[in-house]
């Protein structure tokens, strides 16, 4: 499948146009799964599409939800977040691993109450609304999150629990979370790499795109097919891998991680590749109109 690719200098007045195959998948959209960070903002700043992007989306009668591997915010306080950079959204429509993560333990583990995890209080607060009980001294199973308040001490205790052979469970891979400040920071992934080497494990799993785990979850919350969906995102080997795994339409947005040199024989296939999200809306509202006309 090639990427229907479109150059930063083209298209400046005309809405982009969808060639025909997109434009029948586009017409049969009901919802979006819409990565955050990356393509709808970057760290603490909103792009200036994407509020236009949000409100067309409504007018089309398309549904979404914020959709993302970071799981050091709770959903309660990704709707903070959203709110102070002027995007209003209602709880249900968040999902991040967090979420992926807790309907996993609840289906693969049905009888684990405890919890050692390694995680933000937000993300705690989340397994423990969730039927969990944090317990760093009689855990059930270890779940690693983004944490971005690690310490020592809860390291080495989420080593010795998982040397003693606890399920290692992971909320995400992601090895360094995106920044707009002269930072790096260690993601989930890399917390996890950490206590691999120090115990000779691999987590037993782990939640978050591309897992389709993530997708499901949307899928179900809000009964939809997945002709109906369509995945948004800037990275290939999380969100477009996630979306070809799943078998849903997926959009490749410029405007984070991935540069349009990185598709050069990339393992992922994009069904399209776009400079930003206000130019895919701009691309939907041409395909959806001329079937309402
Ligand atoms: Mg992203």
């Amino acid at each position: 499948m090639s990427p229907n690719t479109l150059r930063t200098n083209q298209q400046k007045t005309k809405p982009p146009r969808a060639d025909d195959g997109l434009r029948e998948r586009f017409q049969q959209l009901r919802h979006l799964a819409l990565d955050l960070d990356g393509t709808l903002y970057l760290g603490g700043t909103l792009f200036k599409f994407t509020p236009r992007f949000l409100e067309s989306l409504t007018q089309m009668g398309i549904g979404y939800t914020f959709f993302t591997n970071n799981s050091s915010r709770s959903a309660k306080q990704y709707v903070s977040h959203l709110s102070e950079m002027g995007i209003k959204a209602d709880i249900d429509m968040i999902y991040s691993s967090t979420h992926a993560t807790i309907e996993y333990l609840h289906q693969t583990y049905p009888d684990a109450r405890r919890v050692f995890a390694l995680g933000t209080p937000g993300f705690e607060q989340e397994l423990a609304e969730a039927g969990f009980t944090i317990s760093a001294t009689r855990p059930d199973l270890v779940v690693i999150g983004f944490d971005t308040n690690l310490t020592y001490s809860r390291l080495s205790r989420a080593a010795y629990w998982i040397k003693e052979g606890k399920p290692f469970i992971a909320t995400h891979p992601d090895l360094v979370c995106p920044t707009d400040r002269p930072l790096v920071l260690p993601d989930c992934g890399a917390i996890c790499q950490l206590l691999t080497a120090s115990t000779g494990r691999k987590p037993d799993a782990v939640l978050g795109k591309p897992n389709v785990t993530m997708l499901n979850g949307v899928l179900e919350r809000n009964g939809l097919t997945r002709e109906q969906v369509a995945m948004v995102g800037d990275r290939l080997y999380t969100d477009i891998a996630m979306a070809n795994n799943a078998g849903v339409l997926s959009v490749l947005v410029l405007t984070g991680e991935t540069k349009a040199a990185d598709l050069n024989g990339a393992d992922y296939s994009p069904d399209l590749v776009i400079e930003h999200v206000g130019k895919f809306g701009a691309m939907l509202r041409e395909a959806r109109e001329v079937v309402g006309s």
